[in-house]
């Protein structure tokens, strides 16, 4: 295996690229074999404020930039992605640990959230509300000033790209905060985007640990948004500490999510799809099916399909081609997740496969994929999200059961539903708590739908149009027709 070594990850403030003080910075691992790649930096309050000024500035003209100009821009923004394709997936993939062959997808997806909301740039519009004989009134939507955009380590850059896009084709300029432990394709996004061009200052990136860095940007005057995906408890320290400063939020948070498996579904399609959907991206998915509840009567058919495939799952080097699950991104994060290995088993939790590191890939942060099976509603391994591949059975007996299963957890982001009766399809789907459900089928996005979820999963909507209910500020105009009686004050008196 080849030792990654790269460049120093510095802010890019202003379309410049700064130098990493060695004193206070963080080191970037690399989850193969936990040697550091890098030092990024840990930014202080003072250069996230100088970040938030030249945001700021770029705003002025950025907002009032053209939409046709703005979508040239972001469309060519997707091309230098697109192009660098290779290159990107693969410093993903030595720092994140996912394979490979998933971090291409990840990149395409990056280029085509430029794409995406590029077009979209140019069909941000208000309405009109039917003509009264004394007055219009319609709606304009309007940028809304600089945003901060705040990510987590799990497929860093699809993320990133997620949030910028929107945030740019809306007119709004913006400050990124990547997650400290996976930085590194960020300022390799931040050296594409400065080949275009995008003006001065309208992108930022500052980089640093989340309850410094993160956190100054979330109390700082001059952001009025803040975008963020990450853990719900971090979610409700950042609104805590943006309130003061009455900031706008978008909170993409934690799931645990369940694919339910009727027994009249189409086994080998459910089956695909669910390991697809607990073991890909290393498991440390917000969408993933960490949780599939199975009708009594296939129960045991169904678990040894799992068996089976779980057993085969391929463990290695990330950068090899035929691997399917790669290293955890972090040691810290590899002990959590084998601490709820260890608390299912004291649960009474079945374990059927893996449930521990794989000790010939040691140093690095290889665990095997996990199958539990019999797990009930009481346990941790059922309730919590482990973010990682382990993935949990439980039996259910009536379409009520399940329901009320899948429902039995604070989180409240997706769920998968696999039948072939479609009235069913569509009970199930009215009555999980979820932003998101997908009905015999692994999770397919477009673009257009709104992404997020309910309960602890989150608050609010992004993708497509309902990204813009977030970015921009929505304003009305009433326009008097004829003249107005007004009730005449100070005339009498
Ligand atoms: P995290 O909450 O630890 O960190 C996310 C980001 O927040 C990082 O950039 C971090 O530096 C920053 N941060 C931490 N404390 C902060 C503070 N006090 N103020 C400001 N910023 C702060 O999350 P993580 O461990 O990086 O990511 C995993 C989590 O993300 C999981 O819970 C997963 O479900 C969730 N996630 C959700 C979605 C979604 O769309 N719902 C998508 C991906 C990941």
């Amino acid at each position: 295996m080849e030792v990654a070594k790269t460049d120093n990850v510095g802010h890019f403030i202003g379309n410049k690229f700064f130098e990493v003080d060695e004193k206070n910075s963080v080191q970037v691992l690399d989850p193969r074999n936990n040697r550091v790649i890098c030092l990024a930096s840990n930014a202080t309050r003072e250069e996230v404020e100088n970040a938030v000024e030249v945001a700021g500035k770029a705003f002025r003209e950025w907002s009032i930039t053209p939409a046709e100009k703005r979508a040239e821009i972001l469309f060519s923004i997707g091309r230098e992605i697109e192009k660098d394709t290779e290159n990107l997936a693969r410093i993903e993939s030595v720092n994140t640990g996912i394979p490979i062959s998933q971090c291409r997808g990840q990149v395409k997806r990056a280029a085509e959230n430029f794409y995406f909301f590029a077009e979209m740039a140019t069909k941000i519009s208000g309405r009109v509300y039917p003509r009264e004989p004394d007055f219009l009134n319609y709606t304009e939507r309007m940028p809304a000033g600089v945003a901060a955009l705040i990510t987590p380590w799990n497929t860093p850059l699809m993320l990133e790209t997620w949030k910028i896009a929107p945030c740019l084709a809306a007119g709004d300029t913006c400050i990124l905060k990547p997650a400290e432990w996976t930085p590194i394709s960020a300022k390799r996004l931040a050296e594409l985007i400065a080949k275009t061009d995008l003006p001065d200052g309208v992108f930022n990136v500052v980089h640093g640990i989340g309850e410094q860095a993160g956190s100054y940007l979330v109390s700082s005057r001059g952001v009025k948004l803040v975008s963020f995906t990450g853990e719900t408890a971090t979610g409700k320290e950042i609104m805590k500490n943006g309130s003061s400063t009455l900031k706008r939020f978008s909170m993409e948070l934690g799931g645990k999510n369940a694919a339910i498996i009727f027994e009249d579904a189409d086994l080998e399609a459910a089956l695909d799809s669910v390991v697809f959907m607990a073991f890909s991206l290393n498991g440390e998915r917000c969408t993933s099916n960490s949780r599939v509840l199975i009708q009594c009567s296939i129960y045991e058919k169904f678990i040894e399909m799992l068996l089976d495939r779980v057993s085969r799952i391929r463990v290695g080097d990330p950068l090899e081609e035929s691997t399917e699950l790669g290293p955890l991104v972090r040691k810290e994060h590899l002990e959590r997740v084998l601490s709820y290995v260890q608390s299912g088993v004291k649960e009474g939790a079945k374990l059927l496969y893996g449930g521990k590191e794989h000790e010939s890939l040691k140093p690095g942060n290889y665990m095997h994929p996990t199958l539990f099976k019999d797990v009930t509603q009481d346990m941790r391994i059922a309730r919590e999200e482990i973010f990682g591949p382990v993935l949990v059975a439980e039996k259910f007996d009536r379409e009520v059961d399940a329901v009320d299963k899948a429902n039995d957890v604070c989180y409240g982001l997706a769920g998968y539903i696999w039948t072939r009766d479609l009235r069913r399809a569509h009970l199930v789907a009215s009555k999980l708590e979820v932003g998101m459900v997908w009905i015999n089928s692994h999770n397919v996005r477009d673009l257009r739908t709104p992404f997020g979820g309910m309960k602890n999963s989150g608050i609010g909507r992004e993708g497509g149009e309902y990204s813009f209910d977030f970015y921009t500020e929505l304003k009305t105009v009433h326009l008097a027709l004829r003249q107005q009686r007004v009730p005449r004050f100070g005339v009498s008196g």
